[in-house]
């Protein structure tokens, strides 16, 4: 089966449902489920639930069947319906309001989440059935939310990023769940792109459009001389970014807006612009575009180099993985988040769907390895800044991250100081 990367998955179904809406769709609520809910960076099926009342369930199928993207019926059954569009094959689940618990349990998955709880309920001589429970008389239960179908379990809610299989069933047990990181304890972003580089749209267009978000802070961080983009900001550039970032900030000042780079960590691990000129930004992201076809040994040794500089804050995308196309590199991630939790450096987790990076899993193990996380949105528009950041916010809590893990939870005053620490390892 085809793998779909979460990017277009989401855009799938985002288009999907704003197609249901807008044709007057008989729903109560419709949302993404399987491993579009869990934002697993890549599926294979992408499926949407509808709530609705059991008498409209047929209107609704038929209603998803006629939407004008739709070129053909896969598959129908009395409470689905799979079709064929341009962008991919998708799934609309309709159900009653009263099971809308249990549709969500068993739709979200993951399998081996299914699996687990299977065998939880079989402990307590209940049949785990499609979400519901059925008990030693045959009597079946549906929920009507996901926390009371936990419940019945003696379990505590489980977050959909955590339903992957491994062990949230035996946290939840144990009342030891991570206290999750969520969008709202996001104070700022600190990479993100210009028309000074790639990006689409002005500072003073991502600016505003920051500020509306509600940020305290974002940082402006465009590529450095040597990147691969078609658009660099050059040694030259330097002076007049800052003063146009002096002169839009003045007029915002509810936001404080860093003057940053995305410098290049070159072939040898030195750095696409000299020290001297590093420490005129306020905030030093450093990344690896290009492998030049290295060993990961060599890889490794690039990025551990930059981690070593006073001057790199912040190592973006660290695996350089891109969702659908390529599992990124392959590191000696130990040597990388140890090194990277000796000297203060923050490793990114990088919300833009061509990344979503570091994954989860990773994320999790820097944490373990005590290298402080940042969460960013690396737009090149301004209007995805508030949708890649969910994406990165996302990915986090797959990784099990709390806001203590991750440093633009932090005030301004913080992030400076932040900075201002690593420089006077110089
Ligand atoms: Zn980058
Ligand atoms: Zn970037």
């Amino acid at each position: 089966m085809t793998q779909l990367s979460f990017g277009r998955a989401y855009k799938l179904a985002s288009i999907i449902t704003d197609g249901l809406w807008e044709a007057g769709a008989p729903a109560s609520a419709i949302v993404p489920v399987g491993s579009l809910r869990r934002y697993a960076a890549e599926t294979q099926n992408v499926s949407l639930l509808a709530v609705t009342n059991v008498d409209r369930i047929n209107d609704l199928l038929i209603l998803s069947c006629d939407l004008p993207f739709v070129d053909h019926i896969l598959h129908r059954t009395e409470q689905s319906v799979t079709v064929q569009t341009k962008l991919g094959t998708i799934s609309i689940h309709a159900i009653n309001q009263e099971a809308e618990g249990s549709a969500l349990i068993a739709l979200t998955g993951s399998s081996k989440h299914l699996d687990l709880l299977s065998e939880v309920a079989k402990s307590q001589n209940l049949l785990f059935r499609n979400g519901s429970l059925i008990n030693r008389t045959g009597k079946q239960f549906f929920f009507h939310t996901e926390t009371a179908f936990y419940e019945r379990l003696g379990l505590l809610f489980i977050p959909p990023e955590l339903r992957e299989g491994k062990d949230e069933i035996r946290a939840a047990k144990a009342n030891s769940l991570p206290k999750l990181l969520s969008h709202k304890q996001i104070r700022g972003d600190l990479h993100m792109h210009t028309t000074w580089s790639d990006g689409r749209n002005s500072i003073k267009e991502m600016v505003q459009a920051s500020e509306t978000l509600g940020y305290d802070y974002i940082a402006i961080t465009d590529h450095s001389q040597s990147a691969g983009s078609n658009k660099k900001l050059a040694l030259s550039d330097i002076s007049r970014q800052k003063d146009e970032i002096r002169a839009v900030s003045a007029q915002h000042p509810n936001i404080q807006v860093l003057h940053g780079i995305e410098v290049e960590i070159l072939s040898k691990g030195s750095l696409d612009f000299e020290d001297r000129v590093l420490a005129s930004f306020d905030i030093v992201l450093a990344s690896l575009h290009n492998d030049e076809g290295q060993s990961p040994q060599a890889l490794t040794e690039r990025y551990l180099r930059a981690i070593d500089s006073p001057y790199v804050d912040i190592i973006t995308h660290p695996a350089n993985r891109s969702p659908g196309l390529s599992n990124g590199y392959t590191l000696d991630f130990d040597r990388i988040f140890t090194a990277a939790a000796t000297t203060g450096t923050a490793l990114e987790i990088d919300g833009a769907p061509s990344h979503l990076d570091l994954d989860g899993q990773l994320a999790r193990r820097a944490t373990e390895a005590k290298a402080m996380i940042v969460v960013d949105s690396d737009c090149h528009r301004s209007d995805a800044l508030h949708r890649q950041m969910q994406f990165g916010v996302a990915t986090a809590r797959r990784g099990w991250l709390e806001p203590q893990h991750v440093l633009n939870t932090q005030k301004i005053k913080d992030i400076r100081r932040f900075v201002k620490k690593q420089r006077q390892r110089a």
